[in-house]
């Protein structure tokens, strides 16, 4: 459908086929460390209940929630995780990399509060667009430079719940009604905006 305002980016099965193989490397790579998967809010949560069903070792889950302030990358954490992280295998858990700000200081601060090793897993990861050099160790699909939506990836809230990875083709429609692409992606919705 040409005039479809987002278009396919990945499909449901290839996103389960890919989050297999990356839970498989993380149970292999962490295999008697019992890893701390610390996944950041909202977006990361199809991504870690998809990811943590594909680890075969004993894990333990977390949540980080931040809040983003202007466009210099500065973050505040507005909630904190319930275990202590110190001497910890964590593995942060992320929904997209884009400039890599978000995560820069994630990790430094992880790694201040004495975490024994900090690794990163990301659905996907935006690498053209990438401000500071960041090591990201697990990587789900490597994407342009689209606004995505699905899979735990929102527009104001908006999106979340869609199975499949998408991009957005007209942001300026997005932008004047969060809502716009509600007739594309639920059909069947009799539409009550707000
Ligand atoms: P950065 O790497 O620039 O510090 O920020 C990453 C965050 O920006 C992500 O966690 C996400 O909230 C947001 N973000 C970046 N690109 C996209 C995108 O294409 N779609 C959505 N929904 N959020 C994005």
């Amino acid at each position: 459908m040409a005039d479809e305002p987002a278009t396919l980016v990945v499909p449901a099965d290839e996103i389960a086929a890919r989050v297999s193989e990356l839970g498989a490397a993380l149970s292999r790579d962490y295999e008697g460390r019992r890893p701390l998967l610390v996944a950041v809010l909202v977006g990361s949560l199809p991504f870690l209940s998809d990811l943590v069903r594909a680890i075969d070792i004993p894990i333990e889950v977390d949540f980080l929630g931040l809040s983003r302030f202007g466009e210099g990358g500065r973050i505040r954490i507005a909630l904190d995780t319930a275990e202590s992280v110190e001497g910890r295998h964590v593995v942060i858990v992320e929904d997209i990399i884009d400039t890599g700000l978000t995560l820069t200081v994630l990790r430094r601060m992880l790694e201040e509060r004495g975490a024994a090793s900090v690794a990163t897993a990301t659905l996907v990861d935006k690498t053209r667009r990438r401000l500071v050099d960041v090591p990201i160790e697990y990587r789900g699909f490597e994407v342009g430079d689209e606004y995505l939506i699905g899979y735990g990836l929102d527009w104001k809230g908006h999106y979340r719940n869609l199975d499949s990875l998408w991009a957005v083709l007209d942001m300026e429609r997005l932008v004047e009604d969060p809502a716009a692409l509600h007739d594309q992606f639920y059909p069947t919705q009799v539409e009550r905006r707000h």
